[in-house]
């Protein structure tokens, strides 16, 4: 090569000097953002080495730094051989610096690779920018005067049309990408261009106008465009979880205060205030360190909680889909012995009744003894069919506008000769003025009601059971009280839950199941109503509230 070169150009030197000002934006521009691209860059590799992408991210990174270190000897250089060399790399770089974005831009948006043939294709495009890169095409000379190269304007031109074109290729990618793409993706797409497309952007038209009018000024400020790519993409990275912002900003704020700190090493000249910055350097780098460890430490145990927490979820449903199981398998089972059940009971009243045939007292007290055994267990399977269908929530309701009074009056029926039985005083009190119609499923609701007499007279061994109704402020309330064993406050809370049974019951061989006020409960709810239980305590008598409202009009 036979250019004018020279080194220690005084020219050089004293525009440098009349540019001191200038000087500090060219360092303030190129030094930090090449350690935030470096920095970006080489964490994303050394977390992720074997992935494509970090791969790329790592050399557009290491391409940037070494276009602003070329740039930087350019600029300050008085070498006029050191100032060609760099400067005649420059546009080689900037062309390959594209050719990744470009390649990170397909990887990102496809999660592919390039097929083979592109990749050749783009690497004959770029081979004339290299082959060219040492010759005259690239610069044609040296100005002495202005310290600046001349650029070969073919050479220029072709490697800003090669950028060009892969500029445009990355942005139909990312069109289609984001055309294409689900919602949650395309957040990610977005971010992703807007970084990206802020640097390619700004590094092309500024670096382009530079070249073009010869102001060279102009290209510094393209480089801003890498720190918004790189802030974009880490915040991408923290989305996608590939390392944690926590702790990159922890490293990040430590490592940029670091470098403030300790480039004022580079400007004092006492050795008091040297050794105080050096100790200032030393202390926060130990800080540092262990601000980082803590940080460290909590993703850590954040990490472990997460895992613990989606081993839970999976117990969880494990155990939900056992509970489904066993609705199912209770379900089946009751219907099954429901069916012989209700044929039995069928069959004893006819015998009862000597429809087939007189029969002698005594077998009629044993045929009796078994309806009764009969019938309670009937109503335990019933029981057991109701929680299945509670828990299943496949329970039917049919309501239909109708008054208590009918219910009341026959369940009156049902019980007063099982009362006197027992020596009980079993007594209905109805209002005197017909009660409000309300919207019932009068099954469901006789059941409701059957089952808290049935439970005071089994567990009142003297004394009375009073059934009474009131209908108050859009409300009838059906209040069951007795004057039995009571109910103990510490029970009194979950007497409603299923399998709920007082110790005291248990104690009195009274058969049962702690079903039927679980049962009750759900189905006054599903009429928008209330149940509720008070007592006093232990032997005191209990007292059973239905509330149901009155529909409006
Ligand atoms: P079961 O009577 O079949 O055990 P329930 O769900 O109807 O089931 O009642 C649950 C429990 O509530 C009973 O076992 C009993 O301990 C208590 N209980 C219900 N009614 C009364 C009452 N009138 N007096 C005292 N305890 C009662």
């Amino acid at each position: 090569m036979d250019y004018n070169l020279v080194t220690h150009l005084e020219s050089c030197a004293t525009i440098i000097k009349e540019n001191a000002d200038f000087v500090h934006l060219i360092n303030y521009s190129h030094v930090p953002i090449s350690i935030l691209a470096l920095l970006v860059g080489g964490y994303v590799y050394f977390k992720n080495p074997r992935d494509l992408l970090s791969r790329i991210l790592m050399g557009i990174s290491l391409a940037f730094s070494l276009w602003s270190f070329f740039d930087l000897i350019a600029w300050l250089s008085t070498d006029s051989r050191y100032i060609m060399f760099a400067w005649s790399m420059q546009g080689m770089i900037n062309a390959l610096l594209f050719l990744l974005c470009f390649y990170f831009v397909h990887v990102f948006i496809t999660k592919r690779d390039l097929p083979s043939w592109y990749k050749l294709s783009l690497t004959l495009s770029i081979l004339p920018v290299i082959i060219l890169t040492p010759t005259h095409f690239n610069l044609t000379e040296f100005s002495v005067a202005s310290c600046e190269a001349t650029e070969g304007q073919y050479f220029l031109h072709y490697y800003y049309l090669y950028n060009l074109f892969l500029f445009l290729s990355a942005l139909l990618l990312q069109i289609r990408g984001y055309w294409f793409a689900s919602k949650a993706s395309r957040a990610q797409i977005l971010l992703l261009s807007i970084g990206i497309d802020s640097f390619l952007v700004s590094f092309f038209v500024t670096g382009y106008l530079a070249s073009v009018l010869e102001n060279f000024n102009l290209a510094i400020y393209g480089l801003f465009g890498m720190a918004f790519f790189m802030v974009f993409l880490s915040y991408l990275i923290v989305q996608y979880r590939t390392f944690n912002i926590r702790l990159l900003s922890v490293h990040a704020l430590v490592t940029a205060l670091v470098l403030l700190v300790g480039s004022e090493l580079f400007f004092i000249t006492s050795p008091v205030q040297f050794t105080l910055i050096a100790l200032t350097v030393i202390f926060l780098l130990i800080l540092g360190r262990a601000l980082a460890r803590s940080v460290e430490k909590e993703l850590e145990r954040n990490e472990e909680l997460q895992r613990l927490t989606g081993e839970l979820a999976v117990a969880n449903q494990e155990l939900r889909r056992l509970d489904t199981v066993k609705t199912e398998f209770l379900s089946i089972a009751s219907h099954q012995l429901r069916t012989p059940l209700t044929a039995m009971k069928g069959y004893l009243s006819l015998l009862l009744e000597d429809s087939y045939g007189k029969i002698s007292e005594e077998v009629k007290e044993i045929l009796n003894k078994v309806f009764v055994v009969n019938t309670r267990l009937a109503r335990l399977v019933e029981e057991l069919l109701n929680v299945s269908r509670i828990d299943a929530g496949r329970v039917q309701y049919s309501f239909e506008k109708t008054r208590l009074e009918p219910v009341l009056k026959e369940l009156e029926d049902a019980f007063s000769v099982g009362a006197q039985e027992r020596g009980l005083k079993l007594a209905f009190r109805m209002p005197e003025r017909p009660l409000p119609q309300l919207s019932l499923d009068i099954v469901k609701i006789r059941e409701v009601i059957s089952n808290l007499i049935d439970n005071s007279l089994k567990y009142t061994k003297q004394g009375s059971v009073t059934v009474s109704v009131r209908s108050d402020a859009g409300f009838v309330e059906v209040l069951v009280e007795d004057t039995g064993i009571g109910i103990a406050p510490t029970v009194l809370p979950n007497l409603f839950e299923k399998f709920v049974r007082s110790k005291e019951t248990s104690k009195l061989e009274v058969s049962g199941t702690g079903l039927g006020l679980y049962v009750g409960k759900k189905f006054v709810e599903a009429h928008g109503g209330t149940i509720r239980a008070e007592s006093a305590g232990l032997g005191k008598g209990s007292r059973f509230i239905i509330r149901l409202p009155v529909p409006v009009r």
